[in-house]
């Protein structure tokens, strides 16, 4: 029995056995056959790319239910990819002509054809060489007879186990969604990376930054998870385990409680009352959101309509996403942010590698990515503007960092009401338009955006990152991330301030608006709207219901004149612990 520790990124106890994703590159030997053995070489071959179409199909017809529509449309693409003639004819005329072995054949001319994808125009072509390598690391596994059956495996039903991964990307994150895995540990990933917040999404206990997790864990290893603690026991023993189903038993029952809140109004004692709204990623989360009654969709991370897609999303695919949040959402507000696309959100046919730069988040990424490419950002602009007749719908910006930025944007959505008008589509002519604060320009810009906008919300995942210089899919330098640093509280302050001055709404949908150790804090700082994981949303109630702003006001005062982190946290602490 060991124990390891990392960044718990998911609440809760899981107890369970270790499902260990290995995705390791094969070795591709390279050596010269015999004539007479050329014919049974090319029948391999012609074995090994049907064996990939059966298991392919197999797992087309095992998708889950519930999971999203466009994950048949992903497989259907690999499909159609082993039947390309320029792979197929190609490698088969040079086993037979320069006597290779499949394995080498295949690897010459699949190099060759991603060589050719890599110099198209078009990113969207460009970026269809990760599906090219997929296809054939396929054929590959199963010419060598190693076949990685993991994602198999993972589309084959994970009750209850705890995956194990060296990093999961969010495409992967949003595939586990489907099934019931009791929890999951990750190598790589800090807390606040997209794949950490799409798993709070997931509702199961997560540990990510795991250092060695893959290399320690065994398939059907006995494990213990403390998603808050970010522990994780390999082969506990009896003492211990029994200990932690009490521990789960005593979380299960305090969540319990707190659905004894779900009607209760989120009202200060000082009768300040407050919006609380719920994050989500995919029309299927409104679920969650329901059964905590949010006031709204504070943030719908619309993005991730992209993931595990062959192709992408037109503009009745994003209406039809909308239309069925409004569905579900009634006349709540719901707040769709534009595409946040880029970094660590890559997907096939948009910001493939090439648009990696040394530095990607600070690179072509969000609102910078979509004014680039307006055939990209006008279907969605047209098909928001379209559910805005239906529905309380708001539209925000990410990643906005400049006036002209801005106003380009406003531009783009002028256009886009054109465009309906002489199509006669309706929409809602004054739709509101919100942006996000979360580069330190535009918070310390903060009055001047307030002018043009309907709100504001602070996006404190990116708004820390880009003020602390701390990638936030790097977990060596994760230990600098500090939502209390006095310079990112002092960016969340004027914010807030010029969106009071301006007569408009402030609102936080960045992971700190759904962490208890700052909701009393931002309260008095003057936060009234925060936006968070369903999740989290009873158990913030539930503080606000205890305090008083009023006097919060003067504690977080004080916060914001200290002037080193640990004043500031000690600070936090005692308004913590106040009345
Ligand atoms: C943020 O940056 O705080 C935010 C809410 O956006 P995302 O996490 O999707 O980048
Ligand atoms: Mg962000």
């Amino acid at each position: 029995m060991f124990a390891l520790y990392g960044s718990g990124v998911g609440k809760g106890i899981a107890i369970g056995k270790a499902f260990v994703l290995h995705r390791d590159q094969v070795e591709i030997p390279e050596y010269v056959l015999p004539k007479y053995l050329l014919e049974e070489e090319v029948e391999r071959f012609h074995h090994a790319v049907q064996q990939a179409r059966e298991q392919l199909t197999a797992i087309t017809q095992h998708i889950p239910e519930g999971a999203p529509p466009e994950t048949a449309g992903f497989m259907d693409a690999h499909l159609l990819m082993l039947e390309d003639r320029m792979l197929l004819e190609a490698t088969i005329k040079t086993i037979r002509e320069e006597r290779y072995n499949a394995e080498w054949a295949l690897k010459v001319h699949s190099d060759t054809l991603i060589a050719v994808f890599d110099k198209m125009e078009d990113p969207y072509l460009r970026n269809k060489k990760i599906d090219i390598h997929q296809v054939v690391d396929r054929v590959q596994r199963n010419l060598l007879m190693v076949q990685d059956q993991e994602h198999d495996r993972v589309l084959d039903g994970l009750d209850g186990h705890i995956v194990v991964a060296n990093d999961l990307t969010p495409a992967d994150t949003v595939m586990l969604k489907n099934h019931r895995i009791g929890a999951f540990v990750t190598n790589l990933g800090s807390p606040i990376s997209h794949t950490a917040i799409l798993a709070r999404g997931l509702r199961i206990p997560a540990i990510v930054g795991l250092h060695g997790a893959v290399r320690y864990i065994r398939d059907g290893d006995s494990l213990i998870i403390d998603g808050k603690q970010g522990s994780l026991i390999i082969d506990p023993d009896n003492r211990l385990l029994k200990e932690f189903r009490a521990h789960k038993r005593q979380i299960d029952r305090l969540r319990a409680e707190l659905q004894t809140l779900k009607s209760r109004l989120p009202v200060t004692q000082d009768a300040q009352q407050i919006d609380l709204m719920a994050n989500i990623e995919l029309p299927g989360d409104v679920k969650a959101v329901k059964k905590v009654a949010a006031a709204g969709v504070g943030l719908y991370r619309t993005e991730y309509l992209f993931m595990n897609k062959g192709t992408v999303p037109t503009e009745s695919d994003h209406y039809n996403a909308y239309i069925r949040v409004i569905k579900s959402m009634g006349d709540m507000p719901i707040t769709i942010r534009t595409m946040d696309l880029g970094t660590d959100k890559q997907v096939n046919g948009i910001t493939g590698a090439e648009n990696q730069g040394v530095n990607p988040a600070l690179g072509l990424r969000a609102i910078r990515l979509c004014l680039q490419d307006p055939q990209l950002f006008k279907p969605q602009l047209r098909a928001i503007l379209r559910a805005s007749a239906h529905g309380k719908i708001r539209l925000m910006i990410p990643m906005v960092s400049s006036l002209d930025e801005l106003d380009q944007t406003l531009d783009i959505i002028e256009e886009s009401k054109r465009d309906l008008d002489r199509k006669h589509q309706k929409y809602d002519p004054n739709l509101p338009v919100g942006g996000m604060i979360e580069v330190p320009a535009a918070a310390i810009s903060a009055d001047l955006f307030a002018e043009h906008l309907d709100f504001l919300s602070i996006g404190t995942n990116d708004l820390i990152q880009y003020t602390l210089a701390i990638d936030r899919v790097d977990d060596t330098v994760n230990y600098l991330y500090d939502p209390l640093h006095p310079s990112v509280l002092r960016l969340i302050k004027m914010t807030i301030d010029a969106g009071n001055k301006a007569h408009i709404p402030v609102a936080m949908c960045g992971e700190m608006a759904g962490d208890t150790t700052y909701t009393r804090l931002l309260l008095g700082m003057g936060l009234r709207n925060f936006s968070m994981d369903a999740e989290n949303l009873l158990e913030i109630k539930k503080i606000i219901i205890d305090s008083n702003s009023n006097r919060l006001a003067t504690q977080a005062e004080q916060v914001l004149q200290a002037t080193s982190s640990n004043e500031v946290h000690r600070l936090v602490h005692e308004i913590n612990q106040g009345d």
